[in-house]
This record gives C-alpha cells, sequence and structure tokens, in this order.
C-alpha cells in the first residue's frame, strides 16, 4: 500500500476494504480452529428489528467484537452467534405504521385483520436484519450470521417456553388480578423497567373538593390530580397518627390535616380568624382529632346517583368510609387522600387487604363502561373536566389548579400511564428468596457505580407481569375452561396437539396469533371449550430466554455462564435483568448467565444528550462523516 500525503479518510476506508475483501476471514478462522485450548460461549444482546443501526449502537458492537478477536488469538473457540429481537410493541408499532395505521390496537386490528399485522411486522425485521448486517460487514465484526437466533422462531419460542414451564412448576409463575401501568394507546400492560424509562415533566389538574359525612355535619377536604378517579373512588385515607383538625370555614364544618391547614387556607384564599373584623372571609379552628379516630367514619360520595356501579357498592355499605393507613402523606394537599382502588397500586392493596370489592368500570380501551353511568364511553383522562363540573353542581367543589409533576409516559407512544387493575400473569420474584441477588453479587462489573446500580434494582423484588395484550409476541402457552376456569398449560407444540380437540390449521401450525389462538381444547373437568389466554409475552421475556432458547441442551450446560457479556447502562433494567432472573428460574439456583457483565454508557451528542433514534439526534446528514 502506499504512504498517504493527506489524510483522506474516505479514501483509506475504500483501500482498506478492497484489501480485506480478498481475504477468505471465514477459512482463515477455521484453520485457525484445529489448534484451540477450549470453547467458551457468547450470547448477543439482540438488537430490536424495529429499525437500522446508528452511531449509538455501534461502540458495543466493536467491544464485542474486540472481546470476540482477543479471545481467538489466545487460542479458544468462542459461539459467537449474531441474534436478532423480533418481536414486541416496538416492532409492532412500527408495523402498524407501514401499513398506514394510526389508530389504537383495537382500531387497527378492526381495519385490516390480526393476520396482515403479523405479515408486516415478519417482512420489517427480515428488511431491517439486511441493513443491520451490511453495517455489521462495514464495521468488520465476525458475528455467525448462519446461526443467528431469531426470537420469533417456532425452535427459539418452543424453547422460551420452557422458562415458562420452569416457572409454572415451581410456582413463580402466576395469574394475579392487579394494578399495572397500562398504556392507553398500545392497549397493553407495562413492566416496571418500562415504566422507569419515560418518567417526564407533565402539567395535571389539582383539584380540592369536598365530600359531606354521613353521621356529622362535617366536610372532608379531599385533594386529587385525577379528578376521573372520582368515578371509581371507593375510600377516603388519613395518616392514624397525625392530627386533623375540624375547622369553621363560612359556616361549614370542614375536616383537614393540621399541618397543611395554614398553607391550604393560604391556597384557597381564606383568611384566619384574626380578619374576621375585616369582615374577610374566614375560618376558625373548633376542635382537632387523631386520623386513627376517624376511621370507619362514613361519607356520601357526591356523584352518587349518576354512577350506578358505586351506588350499588356504597347502599351495600362495603365503600365509601375513612381508613386510616402510615402511607398517607400528611405534608401535602389537604392531608386526606381518596383512594381508587381500581387506579392505584397503593388503592387496591388497602382495598384487598380489607376485602373491599374492586369497582373496575374501565374497558380494555381505557374507556368507561355502562357501570360508571353518565360517564360511560369515554376516554377516563378526558372525563377529568366534565367531574370536575359535576362536582361544582354537586356543591364539593372546593378549588381546581394546575399542577406540573413527574409522571410516567409510555417508552413507545409518549402517552400518560393509567394504573389500571387488570388480570395478568406475573412472574413472583420474591419467591426466588435470595437466589437472584446471590447471584448478582458474584458477578464482575469492572465499575462499582454500574454494580451497585444493578444491586439495588434486584432488591426491589418487584412483580414481573410478563403479559401482554398485544399481537405480535410468544404466545403464552395457557388455556382456560370457558366454564369452570379450570387452567392447563401446555409448553411444547407436540402437548399441544396430543390435548387439542380442534386443530384448524392442522398440526403445523405457527406459534404465533391468530393461528396458535383457533386451537381448542376441552376441559378435563367439565367438558366444556377451553381457550387459549389471549396474552403475549413481554419482549424483555423473549430476549432475557437467549441462554437456554438461542443453544442446544448440551451447548447450555457447557456454554452457560458466558464468560463475558456487554450492554448499555440501560441493561440494568433490561436485559441484564431478565437474563439473570430467567437463569435463576430456569436452574433454580443462585448462578447468573453470566461472569461478567460490562455496562457501557451511553453515545452523546455535541449537547450532552443520549444518542437514540426516539430522541432523534442520530439522523446522519449525508456526506458527513460522524469519525472526524
Ligand atoms: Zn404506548
Ligand atoms: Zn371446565
Amino acid at each position: 500500500m502506499e504512504v498517504y500525503t493527506k489524510f483522506d479518510p474516505k479514501k483509506i476506508e475504500g483501500d482498506i476494504r478492497s484489501y480485506l475483501g480478498g481475504v477468505d476471514q471465514a477459512s482463515l478462522l477455521d484453520k485457525e480452529m484445529s489448534n484451540v485450548n477450549s470453547v467458551l460461549g457468547y450470547i448477543e444482546g439482540p438488537p430490536t428489528l424495529n429499525g437500522e443501526p446508528h452511531v449509538g449502537h455501534l461502540r458495543g458492537r466493536i467491544i464485542k467484537d474486540m472481546w470476540y478477536r482477543f479471545k481467538t488469538l489466545q487460542k479458544y473457540r468462542v459461539i459467537f452467534r449474531a441474534g436478532w429481537d423480533t418481536q414486541g410493541l416496538p416492532i409492532e408499532l412500527q408495523a402498524e405504521k407501514l401499513l398506514g395505521l394510526t389508530g389504537s390496537k383495537s382500531e387497527n386490528i378492526k381495519r385490516v385483520g390480526v393476520e396482515s399485522i403479523v405479515n408486516a411486522c415478519k417482512q420489517l425485521i427480515q428488511t431491517n436484519a439486511t441493513k443491520w448486517i451490511e453495517v455489521d460487514h462495514l464495521l468488520g465484526m465476525s458475528f455467525d450470521y448462519e446461526r443467528a437466533y431469531w426470537t420469533y422462531k417456532d425452535e427459539y419460542i418452543e424453547r422460551e417456553w420452557k422458562y415458562l414451564k420452569k416457572a409454572w412448576e415451581i410456582g413463580i409463575l402466576k395469574e394475579w388480578f392487579r394494578v399495572v401501568a397500562y398504556c392507553p394507546s398500545c392497549q397493553t400492560s407495562l413492566s416496571n423497567a418500562e415504566v422507569n424509562q419515560g418518567y417526564k415533566n407533565v402539567e395535571d389538574p389539582s383539584f380540592y373538593y369536598k365530600v359531606k359525612m354521613s353521621e356529622e355535619e362535617a366536610f372532608l377536604i379531599v385533594w386529587t390530580t385525577m379528578p376521573f378517579t372520582l368515578i371509581t373512588d371507593e375510600l377516603i385515607g388519613v395518616n392514624p397518627d397525625a392530627t386533623y383538625v375540624y375547622v369553621n370555614v363560612n359556616d361549614q364544618v370542614w375536616v383537614v390535616g393540621q399541618d397543611r391547614l395554614q398553607s391550604l387556607m393560604n391556597e384557597l384564599g381564606i383568611i384566619n380568624y384574626e380578619s374576621i373584623r375585616l369582615g374577610i372571609i374566614n375560618y376558625e379552628s373548633i376542635r382537632t382529632v387523631l386520623g386513627k379516630n376517624l376511621e370507619g367514619r362514613r361519607y356520601i360520595h357526591p356523584l352518587l346517583e349518576t354512577i350506578p356501579g358505586l351506588k350499588r357498592l356504597s347502599d351495600e355499605k362495603s365503600i365509601h368510609f375513612v381508613v386510616a393507613e402510615q402511607f398517607v402523606d400528611v405534608s401535602t394537599g389537604s392531608g386526606l387522600v381518596h383512594l381508587a382502588p381500581a387506579n392505584g397500586e397503593e388503592d387496591f392493596e388497602i382495598a384487598t387487604k380489607r376485602c373491599i370489592p374492586i369497582f373496575v368500570p374501565i374497558d380494555d380501551k381505557v374507556v368507561f363502561t355502562e357501570e360508571a353511568g353518565q360517564f360511560r364511553g369515554m376516554y377516563v383522562r378526558d372525563a377529568d373536566e366534565m367531574v370536575i363540573n359535576a362536582m361544582r353542581e354537586a356543591s364539593a367543589y372546593v378549588k381546581v389548579g394546575k399542577i406540573v409533576h413527574q409522571y410516567p409516559t409510555c417508552w413507545r407512544s409518549g402517552h400518560k400511564i393509567v394504573w389500571l387493575a387488570r388480570r395478568e400473569y406475573f412472574y413472583m420474584i420474591d419467591k426466588l428468596g435470595q437466589n437472584p441477588l446471590s447471584a448478582a453479587s458474584k458477578v464482575e462489573y469492572f465499575f462499582d457505580s454500574p454494580r451497585n446500580r444493578f444491586l439495588e434494582i434486584i432488591k426491589e423484588k418487584v412483580p414481573w407481569c410478563i403479559s401482554r395484550e398485544r399481537i405480535w409476541g410468544t404466545p403464552l402457552p395457557i388455556w382456560k375452561c370457558n366454564s369452570c376456569g379450570t387452567k392447563e398449560a401446555l409448553f411444547s407444540r407436540t402437548e399441544i396437539i396430543g390435548r387439542a380437540s380442534e386443530l384448524p390449521d392442522g398440526t403445523d401450525f405457527e406459534l404465533h396469533r391468530p393461528w396458535i389462538d383457533r386451537i381448542q381444547l376441552k376441559c378435563s373437568h367439565c367438558k366444556d371449550i377451553m381457550s387459549r389466554e389471549p396474552f403475549v409475552l413481554d419482549t424483555w421475556h423473549n430476549s432475557g430466554a437467549s441462554p437456554y432458547a438461542s443453544l442446544s441442551d448440551s451447548e447450555y450446560s457447557q456454554l452457560i455462564p458466558a464468560a463475558f457479556l456487554t450492554e448499555g447502562i440501560d441493561q440494568t433494567r433490561g436485559w441484564a435483568y431478565t437474563l439473570l432472573m430467567e437463569n435463576v428460574i430456569m436452574r433454580n439456583t443462585n448462578q447468573a448467565p453470566f461472569h461478567a457483565f460490562l455496562f457501557q454508557g451511553h453515545m452523546l451528542d455535541e449537547k450532552g444528550n443520549k444518542m437514540s433514534k426516539s430522541l432523534g439526534n442520530v439522523e446522519q446528514e449525508p456526506g458527513k462523516c460522524y469519525g472526524c
């Protein structure tokens, strides 16, 4: 090669490519392979094929390849297969876009049907995989693409199901009625990890209202930032140890938290007793009571007559009374909070603990049902204003303002999350005991801060909601009897064929919706029809299953734990977490599927922001080189 007199990266790149183009690297490697020390496994953290690679992805790929080359030079044979994350929300939403669909999930299915969406997903991942492989070649990546794993393929799905089988056997996999984070646009629940990705500053109403107590001439003053949850209101919470004060305000008696009295009255523009001589609206404290002494006092919901479902429960006296609970924060609002168990995690737990029925007049589209009376047919958040107006008419209005606060939004669609009581499937992580933490503690992380962050997340032991109400994903292979509710889990194609009473697509059906949904079983108890539970799996479950699902049985036992894996720092709540949990479940012991994990920092743009497609700072101007 000539010696360059001028630095021209484009020319140098071209020259190097044409030089390397003549070398068959694979055959070079094969020659070397005859002389290896031992075999090492590697598991590729699969990129999601909803788009093309960009500069933010590249450094991680280069680190992986460097490690591979280094280990190869040390005479290890490294199993270095590519892997592709091919299912789930990001792919499905992108496919909907390509089909020109702009509505919510249910509108889109109505327009084109499940099969067209599935076909569009498959096409999309093929197109994007081609682009990824092209860029990998330009980078000089050494992945084995022929033996790459694809999370949507039937053989992968059947092996992924083995994790579910193990979890089912050891009692970790459970159906549970519980409040989950739910995206109204994507119409699916989201995991804790997904919710943590999308906190933003949002504006909400700050609404004070009053409810009349049943047995005394007094009003409880309550604060909420989600007026629509008055439709699912069941209880009012006070702190048992806090002092509450009865105050006279314009000839009405109000009950508020003593700590909040002064600032609340200021906020509401009500002046204290001293000002009475000046003839200004005033308040005067009458007496105080401890929160625990308010427990059990009943109140009259101001909108009762217009919400039939709520009226029924209230008439039965199962709801609408005060509960004293430690979680109630007396430093904000009025010191009293209302509890809407259908729309709040803590609210739900308190109601469940007290065996109070949960009123959920909300459907899959997050729209109020018949039971919500005058609010039926409305998207819940659109009901805020109507609720405030109805409260005004019912003389229950105190004040409405605005508040800007941190609130989770959907990481894909940007919509505000709604907390919703739903039936979902969970991995009960706390039942794994100390195994996850013990497994994670034995790993080498190279730096303290990501290590500590990862271990803290493991310690949370939050139940992992693994079910999603979408189309394009690994189906949950559990069937439920339409009459008696008996459940049966079938974790392989052979088991399904053996039990099916209806196989409308023959025995080589595809393990995806809509085909798998057509398969019916006959209940072994009551002989009625059993239908598949209508869920697919969290896409993070797909990639977390890769150690077992992408390898053969013998490879898995020989190569896992892998010596070294690396991904971005955001994967502490993502892939690293699901890999670890699933491996602990699969082996039912305290073993991580990796000995070392390097969490890389993000690639940043010129303003210091993370480079990612969703932030729109990775589009490359034609002809502009980002290397110089
Ligand atoms: Zn969404
Ligand atoms: Zn049955």
